[in-house]
This record gives structure tokens, C-alpha cells and sequence, in this order.
């Protein structure tokens, strides 16, 4: 069985193609710039990589190149694109619509659609991704995994916000939190590595990337999460604000003539690491920026772990208790500084750094002492293996 996995973002295409015999990626690349004559194509099969421009007028285009890709004499790993037996798609939106991954049928791309105002860069493309499919291999099964299905199990009193109902029941404005999949397979997989049972487990899932977000899983069902209505809320990130006085917004736009737009940017895109550093987004940076005596650095990275300590701090009393916490994403799978920061903060929990063992090399790794009361684990994400293992059972469902 051979699954393609699809990512499409508003100008990006990312894929993978799964042997699921034996979980293996056969071959992966990421087109960028999709809409530009000069899109950037970047196509890996084994350590063999490929680099090239060309125009890419939109999504199809994009995949029906990488299709044409995955069957290349050179570079492809597929006779006929008849072998793959099911798609895959990452969806960022599913509303209150949908708790689990389901096939892309008639009805279920209805309510996409009506999805597409909670996430209007997002949910687009991946309709478009999924469009092209139905042109380029309409024999093949879809599926739609989404990033806020994993959070359908927070209870109202953690999805809920202190503004009138109404803007609940007639707009939808509530807490739906995002990078389910990622938070899913790590408290997944941290169970499995720890030998419990996950229904007996209390973990905090930290994703920190250039987005970033944190999760309270009791039980393997996510219960809180710091990502809001959308991916702005919560943690400091990248260029994203995270958590912040809503007034400011108010005063931003009556007292400096701030327009929703200029907001809008302002704490999307300049905001977080960036704004507080005026340095980089790049926790590489803010990293060699301190060493360096940065000012602007040091104080984005306080604000930075600050924001985790206090998050963690907080699903430990939401779930009365934590036995596990996991660091994945760019920065929470490669920074022991973030980590160790962030875990120095933590001692009043029992909670012991190795410090030998959070600089190790390894990839997937336990980073506590042995006797500490709260262990502390790396696990690098894999979202692309939970998106194909999820098409893939529900096409032998049939
Ligand atoms: P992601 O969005 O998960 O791909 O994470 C991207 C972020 O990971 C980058 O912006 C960097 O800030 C961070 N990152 C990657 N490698 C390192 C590293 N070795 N040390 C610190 N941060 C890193």
C-alpha cells in the first residue's frame, strides 16, 4: 500500500509518499511560490535531491509535476501513479464538524467549504489540493486529516470565551486550537516510549516551532490547548504575538489609527520573536544573539520560555497533575537552551534535568534523572505518518 501525503498551503505544496508496508518515505519535496513563473521545486528521493525552477500557475500544476516526479525513470519511485492507493490531505479547519480524520465524499467537501471562514488562508488551498486530485487521479480514495480535530475533546469551560454566547452559537468564535495531529502523535508515541497505557497518563505537549502551541492531554484526549479561534493565541512564536490584552488591539486602532489590516499584520508577521528581539524570527539567532550580548535577544528568549513555564504551570493544575512533558518542532526537537530554560522553571514539580542527556545527540530521547517525579522527553513530530496511517485505515474500512 502506497500513500501520497499532500500539505497545501496558500502558495506551497509539501508531499511524501509512504510505503505503508513498512511506514518508509519513498520520496518528499516542497514546491514554494506556487502562483509565480519562478516557483521553487525541491524533490528528495533517498539522498538524492533535485532543485529547479519553473512556472507554477496554481495547485494542479504543482501536482501534476510532482505526480510526473514520483513516476520519473531518474527520479521517481512508482512505475504508474496506479499505484498509489489513497491520499492523504492536511486540513487546517474542521470547525466543530469533525473529532477524527474522515474520506473527502460530496458532503464532507460541503462542509469544508463552509469551514473556509475560520480559516481563509488555509482552508482554500487545501480544497484546491484536493480538487486537483480528483482531476489528475480520480480512481484514488481521499481523506481529510485535520490540525483542530485532535481538540474536539476539550470540555466548554476550556473552549469558551468570557464574551456573550451568542458569538458562539451564531459565529462560531470559540477556542478550537490547531496542530492536532502533531500534539496526537507525540503524546502517542511518548506513552508508548514511557510503556504505559496512554488513557493512564497525564502529558503537556509543547510544539515549538515557528508556530507554536501547547496542549494538555489527560487520558490521550486533549483537554486544553494555547492556539485559540485562530493560530494567533498563546505561546510567544516566530512573528506571532501569542497572548495578549485584547484592549490593545482597541487602542491600537483608536488612539494610532492602526487599520484591522495593520493589525492584522502587525501581530502575524511582526510580532513575537521578531518584534521583541528586533533581531530574527529564527531561534538560531535569538540563541547566537544572546552569546553575543544582544540585548533585544535576551529578552525575547526570557519571554519566550516565560510564556512555556507559565503554560505548563497551568495544565498542571487543569489536569491536577503531569507525568510527562514532550518538546517537539523545530525549536522544541534542537534547543536544549530552550529546554533546559524552560525545565529550570519547573523543579517545584519534582522535576530533575539531566542536563548530559537534554544535550545528547539523540533524536528521541528521555531527558530527565531517573528518579525525577515528572519525566521530560524530545520526540520529533512526524504528522506526514499520522495522515497517511489514518487514510490508510480508513480505506481497508471499506
Ligand atoms: P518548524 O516550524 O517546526 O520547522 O521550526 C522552525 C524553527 O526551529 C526555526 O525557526 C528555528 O527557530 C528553530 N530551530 C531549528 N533548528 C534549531 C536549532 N538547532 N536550535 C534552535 N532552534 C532551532
Amino acid at each position: 500500500m502506497k500513500i501520497l501525503v499532500l500539505n497545501c498551503g496558500s502558495s506551497s505544496v509539501k508531499y511524501q509518499l509512504l510505503d505503508m508496508v513498512t511506514e518508509r518515505v519513498m520520496a518528499k519535496g516542497l514546491v514554494e511560490r506556487v502562483g509565480s513563473k519562478d516557483a521553487s521545486f525541491r524533490h528528495e528521493k533517498g539522498n538524492q535531491k533535485l532543485q529547479f525552477n519553473m512556472d507554477v500557475p496554481d495547485h494542479k500544476v504543482a501536482i501534476a509535476k510532482l505526480l510526473e516526479l514520483l513516476t520519473d525513470p531518474q527520479w521517481g519511485v512508482l512505475k504508474s501513479v496506479k499505484e498509489i492507493d489513497g491520499v492523504g490531505h492536511r486540513v487546517v479547519h474542521g470547525g466543530e464538524k469533525f473529532a477524527c480524520s474522515v474520506k473527502l465524499s460530496p458532503d464532507v467537501r460541503k462542509t469544508l467549504e463552509e469551514c473556509c471562514k475560520y480559516a481563509p488562508l488555509h482552508n482554500p488551498a487545501n480544497l484546491l489540493g484536493i480538487q486537483a486530485i480528483d482531476e489528475l487521479l480520480p480512481e484514488v480514495t481521499q481523506v481529510g486529516v485535520f490540525d483542530t480535530a485532535f481538540h474536539q475533546t476539550m470540555p466548554r469551560k476550556a473552549y469558551l470565551y468570557a464574551i456573550p454566547y451568542k458569538f458562539y452559537e451564531e459565529n462560531g468564535i470559540r477556542r478550537y486550537g490547531f496542530h492536532g495531529t502533531s500534539h496526537r502523535y507525540v503524546s502517542q508515541r511518548v506513552a508508548e516510549l514511557m510503556g504505559r497505557d496512554i488513557k493512564t497518563l497525564k502529558i503537556v505537549t509543547c510544539h515549538l516551532g515557528n508556530g507554536a502551541s501547547i496542549a494538555a492531554v489527560s487520558g490521550g484526549k486533549s483537554i486544553d490547548t494555547s492556539m485559540g479561534f485562530t493560530p494567533l493565541e498563546g505561546l510567544v512564536m516566530g512573528t506571532r504575538s501569542g497572548d495578549l490584552d485584547p484592549a490593545i488591539l482597541v487602542a491600537l486602532g483608536s488612539e494610532y489609527g492602526y487599520s484591522f489590516s495593520d493589525i492584522d499584520n502587525l501581530l502575524n508577521k511582526k510580532s513575537g520573536l521578531l518584534g521583541l528581539s528586533g533581531l530574527s524570527n529564527d531561534m538560531r539567532d535569538i540563541e547566537a544573539g544572546m552569546e553575543n550580548g544582544h540585548e533585544g535577544a535576551t529578552r525575547a528568549f526570557e519571554v519566550f520560555t516565560y510564556r512555556i513555564i507559565k503554560y505548563i504551570g497551568s495544565y498542571a493544575a487543569a489536569m491536577n497533575g503531569i507525568d510527562a512533558i514532550v518538546f517537539t518542532g523545530g525549536i522544541g526537537e534542537n534547543s536544549a537552551k530552550v529546554r533546559e530554560w524552560v525545565l529550570k522553571g519547573l523543579t517545584y514539580l519534582g522535576l530533575e534535568l539531566d542536563e548530559a542527556l537534554n544535550r545528547s545527540p539523540e533524536k528521541e530521547k528521555l531527558i530527565t534523572k531517573p528518579g525525577s517525579k515528572v519525566q521530560a522527553w524530545v520526540v520529533p513530530t512526524n504528522e506526514e505518518l499520522v495522515i497517511a496511517r489514518d487514510t490508510l485505515a480508513l480505506i481497508n474500512e471499506k
